[in-house]
């Protein structure tokens, strides 16, 4: 509660695409408000672009808001379904004058709009229009019409105190009629916003900077309707690493690419969130910390730059966190069949030891379950350019010592492991690396995976022996 009236906030996005991370900031933002206030997070779905709002968008950001855990307090309000209230409150306005129909041909009007334009010049309605007396039984309202809104003809200008940027001033001079019904007879975006929020009583609009420009008109129909005025937080946009706007040219945009490509949604919540907010310099929280800190001082004002390597790193430490149990349910994620198909290259306890080992080293989900589905089979190639570094005349001697011994080996554990290897490098004089970086190569056909003798000691001796002696044999031939 803030001054004893309830927090009520909500997310309203458009199912016209999938989920944008940028927008899923948003709805993150507003949760975070609500419940770092003991308020409401409600769901508004603005479906009134039929045309490009689809089912399939709309089941697919509703799968990614859930996936985030962002699923609002109440149900869901699909603004569609309140239509004909739209068109009840327009006629109110017309009714009292605070509105007008306008016969303008609207090609004409685009042209015009496209000259001032050309001319760098601000465009604004010549108010045609403005005078026309309304009555509903006008026959001309037989014509194609749209409906503006009259800017009170007093109004010199709008202002708003933004919970982020502070004040926000616009002179009238850049203020004209704006449209509120299309002559096709659906209600404008300005106009809707303004109805469902004083229905849902919002106390704060909290979305992205993008609508700045639109605020101002929306105080206008507030005022025209004598409701009272939310309190609003304009959220700077994420960007690309060349400082635009985040596109699909810089990385992945929507919320379930990431959760394809083994992002876990702690960690992708976690990074959003410190994308233009912060509390000292701390990187990870938890949920409840986020909401006990979670104030708009520490918002941002300017964009927020893309850091896919930082998303990446905190990914890592997230993966870490996670129990064998919940990392095998993340799997279902990746929308392939890696969930059944690990399971059934691995028996639980080699997986459960190999989840162990690779999320130490891992950032994406799905590089770590790549990997432990290749070290299933051996490796194909054994390309010997990729230990040059560490290949010289002792390394057949090193393997084949190393083999000979492993055989006979009884305990394979980690440390027995690596005391042999230890061992016949010393013999050899020579660092371990020299040994270990061919062994790597032997057993998983690449120079980097977690420590070799966890490995080795989970993969077992038959395999070793025979991906080892692969490896003996590629180099023999080669000598
Ligand atoms: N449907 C709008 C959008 O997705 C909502 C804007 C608002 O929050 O007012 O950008």
């Amino acid at each position: 509660m803030v001054n004893n009236k309830e927090i009520r906030v909500r997310f309203a996005p458009s199912p016209t695409g999938h989920l944008h991370v940028g927008n899923s900031r948003v709805a993150i933002f507003n949760w975070l408000f609500a419940k770092h206030n003991n308020g409401k997070y409600l769901l508004r779905i603005e479906n009134t672009d039929v045309e490009r709002s689809t089912k399939e968008y709309l089941n697919s950001q509703l799968a990614s808001l859930e996936w985030l855990d962002l699923l609002p307090d109440e149900p869901i309000l699909y603004q569609m379904s309140r239509l004909e209230e739209h068109k009840k409150v327009i006629n109110e306005l017309l009714e009292k004058g605070l509105a007008y129909p306008c016969f303008c041909d609207p090609v004409e009007l685009d042209k015009k709009r496209a000259e001032f334009m050309q001319a760098g010049k601000t465009y604004k309605y010549n108010g045609a229009c403005r005078n026309l007396k309304y009555s509903k039984d006008d026959k001309r309202l037989n014509e194609p019409h749209a409906i503006r809104f009259k800017v009170p003809s007093d109004c010199n200008f709008v202002e708003f105190e933004d919970l982020v940027r502070g004040k926000v001033r616009l002179d009238s001079e850049y203020l004209d009629d704006f449209v509120i019904m299309r002559r096709d007879g659906t209600p404008t975006y300005n106009f809707v916003v303004v109805v469902d929020d004083i229905y849902m009583k919002i106390s704060h609009v909290i979305r992205g900077e993008d609508h700045i420009s639109n605020t101002h008109k929306q105080i206008l129909i507030y005022n025209a309707l004598e409701a009272e005025i939310p309190k609003f937080a304009h959220l700077p946009m994420i960007l690309g690493p060349g400082g635009k706007r985040l596109s699909k040219r810089d990385a992945a945009t929507s919320v379930k690419d990431y959760r394809k490509q083994g992002f876990l949604p702690d960690a992708l919540f976690n990074y959003l969130v410190r994308l233009g907010w912060s509390h000292g310099d701390q990187e990870v929280f938890t949920k409840e910390e986020m909401i006990k800190y979670f104030e708009f001082d520490h918002v941002g004002k300017k964009g927020a730059i893309f850091d896919i390597k930082k998303l990446e790193w905190l990914n890592g430490v997230y993966l870490r966190k996670k129990s064998f149990e919940e990392l095998l349910n993340a799997i279902k994620d990746l929308n392939t069949n890696y969930h059944q198909k690990i399971q059934e290259l691995w028996d639980a306890d080699k997986l459960k030891s190999l989840f162990e080992q690779y999320k130490q080293r891992s950032t994406r989900l799905l590089d770590m379950v790549l990997d432990i589905i290749s070290l299933s089979k051996d490796p194909k190639v054994l390309d010997l350019e990729l230990i040059k570094k560490w290949h010289n005349s002792k390394t057949l001697e090193l393997l084949k010592k190393f083999l000979e011994k492993f055989k006979n080996v009884e305990n394979i554990s980690h440390d027995n492991l690596l005391d042999l290897a230890k061992i016949i490098c010393k013999e050899q004089e020579l660092k371990l690396v020299f040994l270990a970086q061919p062994l790597r190569l032997a057993l998983t056909g690449k120079i980097s995976s977690p420590g070799i003798f966890n490995l080795i000691s989970i993969l077992g001796k038959n395999i070793t022996v025979r991906r080892v002696s692969a490896l003996i044999n590629k180099l023999e031939n080669k000598e």
